[in-house]
């Protein structure tokens, strides 16, 4: 069995399926205890059960990203119960599309709180142990939304353009205290996520679903949609001590769709 993150502690926003669960999955694979916060805890709990982990293993937080509060009594629980986070993945996240002219201060309040702010409140719970423990690894997932400039998605590019600001600025700060933050920038990944794009694209658009799935494949030099299996792998290395020297940075793993 291979252990790239044995004896680590790790907190998963966004675990309930898509990217996180899979980020999970193979955290758990390579040895860590994992927290898995959403909101629905017993989406969580279900997911617990049928991957048969010990509770020693598995902890799941019905948790919203948006309430400050509730994001800091998360951290208190789970280092308590274990002692301390080593890794912080701030995976959570919503999408809504609109035309900029149709969107309306509380379609971008909405992502912010999500996409932002639940980023913020995570970071400033776990970052006071880490830096006292002088180790730790914080992940935030962004997008190549965070990157470019993309069409009738202001609101979720401006959430993602943020996160990767932020990125940078937390990590100047904490790298006086060995702790390290990345962000990981994926392209069109298959979740949840990128149906509800399509759906919403397309009809938008004017075009059927297949009609948008053929123009987003051919965005993508490599010509396929990103498994959330192959984001995890990512998050696992800047999780580990394989990407001690990484920090500050925003990963794209998109299929070549944005080359910066
Ligand atoms: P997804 O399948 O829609 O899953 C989203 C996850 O976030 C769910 O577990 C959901 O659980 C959780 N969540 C949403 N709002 C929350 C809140 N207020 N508090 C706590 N948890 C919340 O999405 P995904 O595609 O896996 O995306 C994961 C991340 O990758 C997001 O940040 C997304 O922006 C980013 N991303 C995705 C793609 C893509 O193509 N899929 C591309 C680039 C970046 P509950 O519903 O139970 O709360």
């Amino acid at each position: 069995m291979s252990s790239r993150l044995d004896n680590q502690v790790a907190l998963i926003t966004g675990a309930s399926r898509g990217i996180g669960r899979a980020i999970a999955q193979a955290y758990l694979k390579e040895g860590a205890r994992v927290a898995l916060v959403a909101t629905d805890a017993a989406k969580l709990q279900a997911l617990q059960q049928s991957w048969g982990s010990p509770a020693d293993r598995v902890m799941t937080l019905g948790v919203d990203v948006r309430d400050r509060q509730a994001c800091v009594q998360a951290v208190e629980r789970v280092q308590a119960q274990w002692g301390g986070i080593d890794i912080l993945v701030n995976n959570a996240g919503v999408y809504r599309a609109k035309s900029f002219l149709d969107y309306t201060d509380q379609d971008f309040q909405d992502l912010l709180d999500v996409n932002l702010f639940g980023v913020l409140h995570f970071m400033q719970a776990c970052l006071p142990g880490m830096q006292a423990r002088r180790r730790g690894s914080i992940v935030n997932i962004a997008s190549t939304a965070g990157k470019w400039g993309s069409r009738n998605q202001s609101a979720y590019n401006t959430s993602k353009h943020a996160v990767v600001g932020l990125t940078r600025c937390v990590a100047l700060e904490a790298s006086a205290h060995q702790v390290r933050v990345n962000a990981i920038c994926p392209g069109f990944v298959q979740t949840d996520m990128v149906e509800t794009l399509k759906r919403e694209a397309s009809r938008s658009g004017g075009i059927s679903a297949d009609a948008f799935q053929a123009s987003m494949l051919a965005r993508v030099p490599l010509g396929r949609i990103v498994e959330p299996e192959e984001v995890a792998e990512m998050a696992v290395y800047l999780g580990s001590q394989e990407s001690r020297s990484i920090t500050g940075q925003s990963m794209m793993i998109d299929g070549g769709m944005v080359m910066l």
